[in-house]
């Protein structure tokens, strides 16, 4: 059974990779199902709690009267963030099935007791984040201008997806009925994932992508509050977008930044612009953040950005002045050990190994893209 869920786990990530990305990340790591360990890293802090609603497909978080997390019980654990305004409600990232959507619009419409959904914005155009948009059709679909998306290979990769998981569901199944109690629920969650997912792309499906783009900045006045969306610069996908909220104190990050069950995705793209990322981090970071929601599992907090803001800085200054005295990229690689700061991702159940071949990837990234520069 192990080795059929590893396989798995493998075909969710390439199902992430392969639609919207040139070439597949290596960062993936093995535990990417795994549920996430205790972490001694610093707490999120939060405003006042609402009791929130309780729900057997999401994890449900309320951080303020005007903002509630929902994170999909599945092997990916996807973050939805809603927000209501006087405007209207918007919501960040629509999970990878109308489906599981369609159910994040009910909690949220009990929740807040409205239903005027005004805006639907796409942190990146993978499956996970977007396929869920045609459960909001009266809002405003707002992300990147990347390339034309071509909507019948969507469709179609979305078809394949359901029939793939199709043809896995039944040994799953068989796998549920023989596994020990305690596989059982996180197994269960997964078969039930499954059918949700491949339920909301076999029929039906629509892939939506933004009708409101741009490419450097944009502010969305929603009365009472503001969403400050800005590019982050090619690093995950090529159209990679933070969303701020500043009277929430409220950054939203896609999946650049993760660090359970995969390391940060900022370099997995052949391009990268780092100074952007630099330039970026350090307005968002003067900026009083007080929670900072990624595309996956647990919320950040500030301190932890600040951490990798300050690696991307160090890594690429690095690599700069090894460059220019002339090293080759092996010894670049000695001469930039890897930043005892970024181990605390040992505490989230990366192996050593796994960290310093992640620094490697990272170090020879930066290196071609110092080269391509040149
Ligand atoms: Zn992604």
């Amino acid at each position: 059974m192990k080795r059929l869920l590893r396989r798995f786990d493998f075909l969710v990530w390439v199902a992430t990779t392969a639609l919207a990305v040139a070439e597949p990340s290596s960062s993936v790591s093995t535990n990417a199902a795994q549920p996430s360990p205790a972490v001694s890293g610093p707490q999120v802090q939060t405003q006042a709690q609402t009791a929130p609603a309780s729900s057997s497909i999401f994890r449900v978080q309320r951080l303020s009267d005007r903002v509630l997390l929902l994170t999909e019980k599945s092997p990916m654990e996807n973050i939805m963030v809603a927000l209501q305004s006087r405007e209207g409600l918007a919501v960040v990232d629509t999970f990878g099935s109308p489906v599981t959507a369609v159910a994040a619009r009910k909690i949220i419409e009990e929740t807040f007791g409205r239903r005027d959904f005004i805006y639907v914005v796409n942190t990146h155009p993978h499956w996970d984040h977007a396929w869920g948009n045609q459960a909001f059709p009266e809002a405003t679909i707002v992300g990147f201008q990347g390339p034309r998306p071509d909507l019948d290979r969507i469709a179609s990769g979305a078809a394949n997806m359901a029939a793939r998981y199709r043809r896995e569901l039944p040994d799953l199944e068989r796998c549920l009925s023989a596994a020990p109690d305690a596989e059982r629920p996180a197994l269960a969650g997964r078969i039930a994932w499954m059918h949700r997912t491949a339920g909301g792309l076999e029929k039906g499906f629509r892939p939506v992508p933004p009708g409101v783009t741009f490419t450097d900045r944009k502010r969305v006045d929603l009365g009472d509050l503001t969403l400050d969306l800005v590019f982050f610069g090619r690093a995950h996908s090529g159209e990679d977008i933070f969303i701020h909220v500043p009277e929430e104190g409220l950054l939203i990050t896609g999946d650049v930044f993760l660090d359970r069950g995969w390391m940060p995705l900022f370099a997995a793209q052949r391009e990268l612009d780092i100074p952007r990322w630099i330039e970026v981090l350090d307005g968002l970071l003067a900026q009083d953040l007080k929670t900072i929601v990624p595309g996956h599992r647990e919320p950040w907090t500030k301190p932890r950005l600040t951490l990798w803001r300050d690696y991307i800085a160090n890594t690429l200054e690095g690599v700069k002045t090894a460059k220019q005295t002339g090293l080759d990229l092996e010894d670049v690689q000695k001469e930039l050990p890897l930043p005892s700061s970024i181990l605390y991702l040992k505490d989230l159940g990366h192996s050593e190994a796994d960290i310093h071949a992640f620094h490697e990837r990272n170090v020879q990234a930066f290196w071609r893209q110092l080269g391509a520069q040149r």
